[in-house]
């Protein structure tokens, strides 16, 4: 039996405490079809979530995106490659994303780098940012003296630009931070096949082995006793893919409500509490609780919480509290945090 659970878990991963959250949400998740029909992994790290600098419990920004195995960077403040180390993030990645270029965002990739090219790598390095990113990256690469081991390959990105990846796309957008050219980036996979019917292809007697995964891939079989049966008859319609949405510093926008509009997970800053609201105006940046209006408008699936004034360093309790007044799902993230990010409905 193909047996469904009736709600779906987020996996929460925690470093240093002493039990993984399950977060039930109204999704559904699958027992042994998931032999036949694999489901992409799909899991968000923070590696940093101080704002400004680094303190004794958080480093400055950093957020790795991993994707069936793929590593995608999103900022590397100062520190991120020990981070990397610490929390077991892949040196093998191929693209560092920057949201924009204040140092708390950039710093580490001259340090990254520098170990890159000790290690000997060879394969390209793609950095993508806002417009400013070909000058910024230059000096980043000068800085150091020796010449890197490997080629880089900087990127500007306009708002609304999308790159194309096998299965995903990444779409960079215009957030509101400072008047810095300051970019949001949401990480949006492709529609996914329809469900297969286990319980009907028992009925139409085909073997429950690799015939199910050819069908599902959309290709008739026919059986031993000559029938053929067509796709149509087993797989539904398609489903849609993952959607999650970083917005790297920004007071809170129309953009990021459009853009993580049904997201299943928006990772949204939030350097001041409610006291600070003035200072968060002054200084482009948002609350936790304007960071909860946005996701509660965007109806997101779950909001992350990072980028935290140097003040909440030790204890963000209040950030959360301030946040789940407005929306419900939000969890403040830590140095290390991962989340695993669960397809909506049953593989
Ligand atoms: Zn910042
Ligand atoms: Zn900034």
């Amino acid at each position: 039996m193909c047996k469904r659970r009736t709600r779906p878990l987020w996996h929460v991963f925690i470093p240093f405490a002493t039990a993984s959250i399950f977060w039930d949400t109204t999704r559904q998740g699958s027992g042994r079809c998931a032999l036949y029909f694999a489901a992409m992994s799909l899991s968000v790290r923070l590696l940093g979530t101080s704002a400004s600098r680094p303190t004794i419990e958080r480093n400055v920004a950093s957020v790795a995106v991993v994707r069936e195995g793929e590593t995608l960077l999103f900022d590397c403040g100062e520190g991120t490659q020990r981070q990397m180390m610490r929390y077991g993030v892949s040196f093998a990645l191929q693209d560092i994303f920057f949201t924009h270029f204040h140092a708390d965002h950039v710093i580490g990739v001259i340090g990254l780098m520098r170990t890159l090219s000790l290690q000997g790598r060879s394969e390209p390095l793609r950095l993508w940012g806002p417009r400013g990113a070909i000058r910024t990256m230059k000096r980043a690469e000068e800085f150091g003296m020796d010449r890197l081991s490997f080629p880089l390959e900087v990127s500007e990105l306009e708002p609304g630009q999308r790159l194309a990846r096998k299965d995903y796309g990444i779409a960079a957008y215009q957030v509101d931070h400072r008047g810095a050219r300051a970019l949001g980036y949401a990480i949006v996979e492709d529609e996914r096949k329809g469900r297969f019917n286990p319980e009907r292809a028992r009925e139409l007697g085909i073997p429950e082995g690799p015939m199910w995964g050819e069908i599902h891939r959309g290709r008739a079989v026919t059986l031993g006793d000559g029938r053929i049966i067509e796709p149509s008859e087993l797989v539904g319609g398609p489903r849609s893919g993952r959607k999650v949405v970083i917005t790297g510093d920004t007071r809170p926008c129309s953009a990021t409500v459009a853009i993580a509009q049904g997201a299943d997970l928006l990772v949204h800053e939030a350097t001041f509490g409610d006291e600070e609201a003035a200072r968060a105006v002054e200084t482009g940046h948002s609350t936790a609780r304007e960071a909860a209006i946005v996701a509660r408008d965007a109806n997101v699936g779950m909001l992350l919480l990072t980028h935290f004034s140097a003040r909440y360093s030790r204890d963000a309790a209040d950030l959360g509290k301030e946040a789940r007044e407005c929306f419900e799902r939000t969890l403040v993230g830590k140095d290390g945090l991962e989340i695993d990010v669960p397809y909506r409905d049953a593989e």
